[in-house]
């Protein structure tokens, strides 16, 4: 839609790292699935004269996704006391980060619009990175009481923030998803929106299309789903577009929330004075210096490099090298990248795929030759099975890839067997289907339950000619042209032949004995 405003979208988004213990005691950091207030300590309860120490694996963490998210890691970082008042933050004050946060810039390309080929490239550019601890969980019953659940309280805790870079609802939460996904790749988050592991505060203003000035913005916090995302930011598209229309844009900045239940946002009172968090650097940790080189690492030195090698293929990176090595088309390489573990699945599968193409000695070419001649058939015909039909059998018997019980070579050999038509797709639906519930590979099953293809023309051939004698008028009708008639007579061969017969092996036999209806 063409409209004279441009919106201008930033983003803040909370990630609860998956440590083993907390930010800065070693409580238990899996609260969220024990028994309210179990997983606490005097330290996270912030009783006097406790110390905190800083939990390297969050900082470590915290570098990691810095560098997946292509920021500059700072040499010198410390962590913040911000004053304030509230009942889930029993110090009076949250151990945050400040003035040097550990991530300073960074970028993400995100693939915004797709045209059905590709999707369109836009780079969003970000803030800063920075550390810090939850703070507890205040339920409220429906009779009005609040209670305090102190196991998040203390929990580790990543902030990115974006800057401004959005043009449109659906580009963050595209942005988002792909966050959840690089997190999951590295392994820091669950990244769960709807578990509240990835919180997500957006900030939105308009302009006139073409100005660079920064209006006054509206905050919208309690999102948290993709969805809301995109709803509450074009809601709050909407209601600021009207009112500058009505020629009284926003002149404040204020604070509302997104409301799920009346799909609308609504008004969050707010202070009227500005915040004073009072920041000062925290006196009871140390400041931790991030180097190049293992010498001289102590307590609160980190050192980069060890980090940088465990960085991985990200999802970006792999989904392109998906489409240059195998030849998937964009769709197929996007939802093949979309779990790291079904990725690493379907690659293995087309290594079982290679080696197999390159025993079965083709006498033709270099088994580099081979393999590029058949690759992207052969990819595509993994990708369709793997994404139609495997996908959706898991979800029928409720199982993921990891409790499929479906080894990549079975997978592989599967593949093999209807490749080389040993089976046709009715069975091979009904094979993987048993090959996923009981783990046994595609050979055994095939053996057991007499699943091979009928290939033997004799025996199509015998079914065909008995079927035409046991219906003589149908197939009457189908030499005098009804097309009803000739699927009801290939219906027949093939139950006769207990689906296990090659469609196009019967359609041909057919022909040739009735003529063809084309
Ligand atoms: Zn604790």
């Amino acid at each position: 839609m063409l409209t004279k405003y441009e919106s201008v979208i930033g983003l803040e988004i909370h990630v609860q790292l998956k440590t083993k213990s907390k930010m800065f005691c070693s409580c238990d950091n899996s609260g969220e699935n024990q028994p309210p207030n179990t997983t606490i300590c005097p330290i996270c309860l912030g009783h006097p004269g406790v110390l905190p120490v800083i939990n390297r694996q969050a900082i470590e963490w915290g570098i990691l996704a810095g560098l997946a998210l292509n920021g500059d890691i700072a040499e010198n970082t410390h962590f913040d006391r911000k004053s304030y008042f509230y009942p889930d933050l029993p110090k009076g004050y949250q151990i945050s980060q400040f003035s040097d946060p550990i991530v300073n810039g960074g970028r993400l390309e995100i693939e915004g619009r797709f045209d059905g080929k590709n999707w369109e490239k836009k780079t969003i550019n970000l803030e800063r990175i920075h550390l810090e601890e939850d703070a507890a969980k205040l339920i409220h019953s429906p009779t009005g009481e609040t209670f305090v659940d102190y196991n998040r309280g203390g929990t580790p805790l990543m902030e990115i923030v974006t800057k401004p870079d959005f043009r449109a609802p659906e580009e963050a939460k595209v942005f988002l998803q792909e966050l959840r996904l690089i997190m999951r790749y590295l392994g820091i988050s669950d990244a769960d929106m709807e578990k509240g592991h990835l919180r997500c505060d957006a900030n939105i203003s308009l302009r006139e299309a073409g100005s660079d000035k920064l209006n006054p913005k509206t905050e919208i916090k309690n999102i948290n789903s993709f969805r809301s995302v995109e709803r509450a930011l074009a809601f709050e598209i909407k209601w600021q577009t009207d009112l500058w229309n009505e020629g009284k844009p926003i002149t404040v900045q204020s604070t509302r929330g997104w409301d799920e239940a009346k799909q609308k946002t609504v008004d969050q009172r707010t202070k009227e004075e500005a915040h004073d968090y009072r920041y000062f650097p925290e006196p009871d940790l140390p400041p931790v210096r991030i180097m190049n080189n293992e010498l001289g690492i102590k307590e609160n030195e980190i050192n980069l490099n060890s980090i940088k090698h465990k960085l991985r293929e990200l999802p970006q990176a792999k989904r392109k090298r998906f489409m240059e090595e195998y030849g998937f088309d964009a769709g197929d390489a996007h939802i093949l990248t979309e779990d790291r573990d079904f990725s690493y699945f379907m690659e293995q599968i087309l290594s079982e795929l290679r080696a197999w193409l390159e025993s079965k000695g083709e006498p033709e070419g270099t088994n580099e030759e081979i393999w590029n001649a058949n690759k992207k058939r052969l990819s595509k015909l993994a990708a369709n099975w793997l994404i139609n039909r495997f996908l959706k059998i898991l979800g029928d018997q409720n199982k993921n890839i990891h409790t499929a019980n479906v080894t990549p070579e079975n997978f592989a050999e599967f593949l093999t067997f209807f490749e080389q038509k040993k089976i046709n797709s009715t069975t091979a639906q009904a094979l993987l289907e048993q090959m996923i519930e009981s783990g046994r590979s595609p050979a055994q099953i095939i053996e057991e339950k007499g699943m091979a293809q009928v290939g033997d023309e004799s025996i199509i051939s015998d079914a065909v000619e008995k079927v035409i004698s046991d219906n003589p008028k149908v197939a009457d009708d189908y030499k005098s042209g009804k097309i009803q008639a000739a699927k009801f007579l290939f219906g027949l061969v093939m139950r006769d032949l207990k689906g296990k017969a090659d469609p196009q092996a019967v359609q041909k036999v057919l022909e040739e004995k009735l003529g063809s209806l084309q």
